[in-house]
């Protein structure tokens, strides 16, 4: 006769750490007899291997390499990397050129990338330039089985947009490979969650927002605050909050708008996506906040993505939501 097996009890585990120039966590629930020390070593190899392929401020990252390679070689891609890569391409023709892995030197050029120089203008005929420079289509260049990548001269990837979002995935799928039944992973605000606490519900997170979000002016009402269940679902965020710089009274964000080579003036607040991986999350929130909240949203509605617009309405702040987003999100009381 089979003996029901003895149910264990888990214990929650919190880990922290640096990666990508920005912080990760994870919390997780695992039999109380695992090592968080060993748990925290699986997250940040993870993080490690990422950045030791995809980051463009390590000299030696497979990233770099490619970047400076010479014209007509062929570059054999690692694992990561190739999954990175797929999906990029797969949603810079779905988002018709929002999204575009291969814009590191335009970034660099507008003092968002790896190179010294800090927020300039550049003039026409450089940006000019650099846009006639950019070669043939990425999808032409790449090769599967196995996964081989052409430099034809000038190409630079950039996968910043991206790379976070991976980053959640790959450690969320250590974790589980490592018998972690639950667990919740952040990567510089990107998160994935997957498995159930032990009181049998999923992770909830609340939609990240920003400070004036939860300090509204006086007088006015903040967006109704979100919360989402994520269970093997994930959820990014992209924004101007952080990154980007003023000029002429404009703000100018870090997302590149790849049709003009410009960066998108007036950019919404924050663009969240619900995706079932958070590296698609992580570059649908890129491509829509290159797109605009008008653009945007239409764009979100007609393709079922689960997206939110945070944007500026005179003094106040407000959310748009597309009717995807809305059904996976509940208004908190
Ligand atoms: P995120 O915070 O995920 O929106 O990523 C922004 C970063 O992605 C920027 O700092 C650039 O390195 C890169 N980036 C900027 N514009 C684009 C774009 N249109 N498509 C892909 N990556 C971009
Ligand atoms: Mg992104």
């Amino acid at each position: 006769m089979a003996v029901p097996a003895e149910p264990v009890a888990l214990g929650g585990v919190s880990l922290a750490g640096a990666t990508m120039g920005t912080t990760w966590s994870v919390r997780a629930y695992c039999a109380p007899t695992r090592n968080p020390h060993a748990l925290h070593a699986i997250a940040q190899a993870a993080l490690d291997d990422i950045v030791a392929q995809m980051s463009p401020w390590v000299e030696d990252s497979d990233l770099v390499r490619y970047n400076r390679a010479a014209p007509g070689s062929v570059h054999a891609l690692p694992e990561a990397f190739a999954d990175v890569l797929r999906c990029a391409l797969d949603i810079a023709t779905r988002s018709e050129g929002a999204f575009d892995p291969a814009l590191g030197a335009l970034v660099d050029l507008w003092g968002f990338g790896p190179s010294p120089s800090r927020h300039r203008i550049p003039g026409d005929a450089e940006l000019q330039a650099l846009r006639m420079r950019r070669g043939p289509s990425l999808r032409a260049l790449f090769e599967e089985d196995p996964p081989r990548l052409r430099q034809p001269g000038g190409v630079t990837l950039d996968f910043c947009a991206i790379a976070k979002g991976h980053g959640a995935d790959l450690v969320a799928h250590r974790l589980r490979a490592a018998n972690v039944p639950a667990a919740l992973v952040e990567v510089g605000g990107e998160l994935f969650g997957y498995g159930r606490k032990p009181d049998g519900t999923p992770w909830r997170v609340v939609v990240e927002g920003c400070a004036e979000e939860s300090n509204p002016r006086p007088g006015t009402e903040p967006p109704p605050l979100r919360t989402v269940e994520l269970d093997g679902r994930a959820i990014a965020t992209s924004g101007d909050r952080w990154h980007g710089f003023e000029h002429e009274g404009r703000r100018l964000s870090h997302s590149i708008d790849p049709r003009t080579g410009r960066p998108v003036h007036d950019a919404p607040v924050a663009v969240s996506v619900i995706e079932a991986s958070a590296m698609q999350a992580d570059a649908w929130a890129t491509a829509l906040t290159v797109m605009g909240a008008e653009v945007g949203l239409a764009f979100a509605e007609r393709h079922d993505i689960a997206a939110r617009f945070l944007v500026r309405d005179g003094e106040r702040l407000v959310e748009r939501v597309s009717a995807r987003f809305d059904d996976l999100s509940e208004i908190a009381d």
